[in-house]
C-alpha cells in the first residue's frame, strides 16, 4: 500500500513494481530481509523529497533516505510501513576551480566525481573500495573512508557545507561557502556520519585537493606480525606520509593464494603495500619506505619502477575481496584500534578464531588500524550464534585495547548494542536529545544506529 497521495511526488518517482520494491528494501548486509508494506519514491529532484519530508512528517511516517545501498550494516534497508526516499537521480557537479570546490547531488557515483575533478587538474580524495557503485550522499552519511585515510583523511575532512531536507520539508543550508569560517556551531559536521537519522542530504560542497601524481607502489612480507607492525610505524614517521599503506594478515594472504600466484612466499605472516603519490618525488619515497620496512624485519620486498608494476603488485591486494567471498558466507567486518595495539589485536583475532571455531581473517588499512575483520559461517548447526559471539568477543577486544566498534562502515543495524558498549547510555540519550532538534518525532531511519528498546525508562 502506498503511504503518499495521488500526484505528491512527479510522475514516475512512486515506483509500485513489487520486486523492484523488494530489491531497494535491502542494502549489501549479511542476510538482509526486505520489510513489508515499504513505499518506494525514486526522487526526481529536491521538489520530490521536499514533499515526501511533508507527508512523512504529517502522518509519522518513517522515511529511509537512500543511495546506493552499498552499506555492510543494514543502515539503508527499508523499515516496515515505512518509504524509501533514494535520491541516486539528484545529479550533478559544479565545480569552483578557483575556491577548488564542487557542490555535489548526492546521487553522483563517487567515482564518476573523482574523474570529473581529475579532468580539470584537481583530486577528490576518499575512495572507499565501493567508489565505482556508492554514491557521495551514502559517503557523506557514512562518512565513509577508503584506502588512502593515512594520508587524506575520510569524507569528513572534505565536506564544507551540506544542503539537507530536514522532516516536515524544510530546506536547512549548513556549513560555509569560504574557504575559512567559524561562525555557529558545526552542523554540517553533525550530519556527516549521521547514517540518515536526521535528514535527506539534497546538496554537498566537497573540498578538493591538488592532482597527485600517479602512485608508486611497493609490497613487503614478514615472517613476524610485530615486524610487519613496527614497520607500518616506521613508515607512518616518515616525514612524507604514503598515500596508501594496507595490511594482509595470513589468513587474508592465504585465501588470496588459494585464487592464484600474487607473489606471496608461502607461509608468510604479514604482507604490507605501500604506496606514495607526491608530486614529483613519487620514486624516491617509495625506495625510502622500503628501506624503513627492510630495517623493520620484512624478508621479501618489491618496488614497482612504473605504474603498471605497481599495478601488478596491487592485484593481491585487490583480489582480496574475491578471494573471501569465493570462500563463502561470511559477516565483513570493521574496526579500528589505535596503531601501536594492531598486531595486539589481530593475535587476540586469531585467538577469538581458535577458542570459538570461527575462521576469521584479519586484514585492511593498518596505516589507520582500521582492519576489517571477516567471520566465516561454516553451515553446522548453531553457527549464527557461534559468528556473532565471536563477533562480540572481537569488538570488545577493539574496544578494550582503546579502539572502537567501526572505523569507517558506521552502525546501522547490525551494530546497535555495540555501539552502547561504546558511548554508554548517557552519551546515547545526549544524541538523541540532537537527533529530536532535527526531527521531533523520530521518523528518520528508525531502529538503525540507536536501540531505543534497551535504554532503560
Ligand atoms: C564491496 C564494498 C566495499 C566497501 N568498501 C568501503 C570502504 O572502503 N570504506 C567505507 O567507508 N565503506 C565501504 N563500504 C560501505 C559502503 O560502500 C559505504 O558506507 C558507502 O558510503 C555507502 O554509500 P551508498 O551510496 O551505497 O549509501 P547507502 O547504502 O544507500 O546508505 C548508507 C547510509 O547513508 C544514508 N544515506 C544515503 N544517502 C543519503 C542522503 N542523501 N541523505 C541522508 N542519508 C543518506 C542511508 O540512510 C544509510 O544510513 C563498502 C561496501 C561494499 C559493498
Amino acid at each position: 500500500m502506498t503511504r503518499l497521495p495521488e500526484g505528491c511526488v512527479s510522475p514516475g518517482a512512486l515506483v509500485t513494481d513489487p520486486d523492484i520494491v523488494a530489491t531497494y528494501a535491502v542494502d549489501s548486509s549479511y542476510g538482509a530481509e526486505p520489510a513489508p508494506d515499504v513505499t518506494l519514491v525514486r526522487a526526481a529532484g529536491i521538489d520530490d523529497v521536499i514533499a515526501v519530508m511533508r507527508e512523512a512528517q504529517a502522518h509519522g511516517i518513517p522515511v529511509v533516505p537512500q543511495g546506493a545501498r552499498t552499506a555492510l550494516t543494514g543502515a539503508s534497508c527499508a523499515v516496515a510501513g515505512g518509504i524509501i526516499l533514494n535520491v541516486e537521480d539528484l545529479q550533478g557537479i559544479d565545480i569552483d576551480p578557483v575556491e577548488g570546490h564542487a557542490w555535489v547531488g548526492p546521487g553522483v557515483v563517487t567515482a564518476d566525481l573523482k574523474a570529473a575533478v581529475a579532468e580539470v587538474g584537481f583530486h577528490y580524495p576518499p575512495d572507499p573500495a565501493s567508489a565505482d557503485t556508492c554514491t557521495i550522499g551514502g559517503n557523506v552519511a557514512t562518512n565513509a573512508g577508503g584506502l588512502c585515510c593515512v594520508k587524506y583523511g575520510v569524507t569528513a575532512d572534505y565536506v564544507s557545507a551540506l544542503e539537507v531536507v530536514l522532516p516536515g520539508g524544510e530546506v536547512m543550508r549548513t556549513g560555509k561557502r569560504t574557504a575559512k569560517g567559524v561562525a555557529g556551531l558545526d552542523l554540517t559536521g553533525l550530519f556527516v556520519g549521521s547514517e540518515g537519522t536526521l535528514g535527506v542530504i539534497t546538496r554537498a560542497l566537497v573540498r578538493l585537493q591538488p592532482a597527485p601524481d600517479p602512485a608508486l607502489t611497493a609490497l613487503a612480507t614478514f615472517d613476524s606480525l610485530d615486524d610487519a607492525v613496527s614497520g607500518i610505524l616506521a613508515v607512518r614517521a616518515d616525514r612524507h606520509r604514503p598515500s596508501l599503506l594496507e595490511f594482509l594478515d595470513r589468513a587474508s594472504i592465504a585465501a588470496i593464494a588459494a585464487v592464484g600466484d600474487y607473489g606471496f612466499p608461502d607461509g608468510c605472516e604479514a604482507a604490507l603495500l605501500v604506496q606514495s603519490d607526491r608530486p614529483g618525488h613519487t620514486a624516491e619515497d617509495v625506495e625510502r619506505y622500503a628501506g624503513a620496512l627492510a630495517a623493520a624485519g620484512a624478508t621479501e620486498i618489491a618496488v614497482a619502477e612504473n605504474r603498471s608494476e605497481g599495478d601488478l603488485l596491487m592485484q593481491g591486494r585487490r583480489m582480496l575481496n574475491y578471494a573471501l567471498e569465493r570462500k563463502g558466507p561470511r559477516l565483513g567486518e570493521d574496526a579500528c584500534v589505535p596503531i601501536q595495539r594492531l598486531a595486539e589485536f589481530v593475535r587476540i583475532g586469531q585467538q577469538i578464531a581458535a577458542q570459538t571455531g570461527v575462521e576469521i581473517t584479519l586484514s585492511g588499512h593498518g596505516g589507520d588500524g582500521n582492519l576489517h575483520p571477516s567471520l566465516f559461517f561454516d553451515g553446522t548447526p548453531g553457527d549464527t550464534h557461534r559468528v556473532e559471539h565471536a563477533l562480540d568477543l572481537v569488538l570488545r577486544a577493539a574496544l578494550d585495547l582503546g579502539g572502537t566498534i567501526t572505523g569507517e562502515h558506521g552502525v546501522g543495524l547490525q551494530k546497535r548494542h555495540h555501539l552502547t558498549w561504546e558511548l554508554g547510555e548517557a552519551e546515547i540519550r545526549r544524541q538523541l536529545a540532537l537527533k529530536a532538534v532535527f526531527d521531533p518525532l523520530g521518523i528518520m531511519n528508525p531502529g538503525k544506529v540507536y536501540d531505543l528498546g534497551a535504554l532503560r525508562h
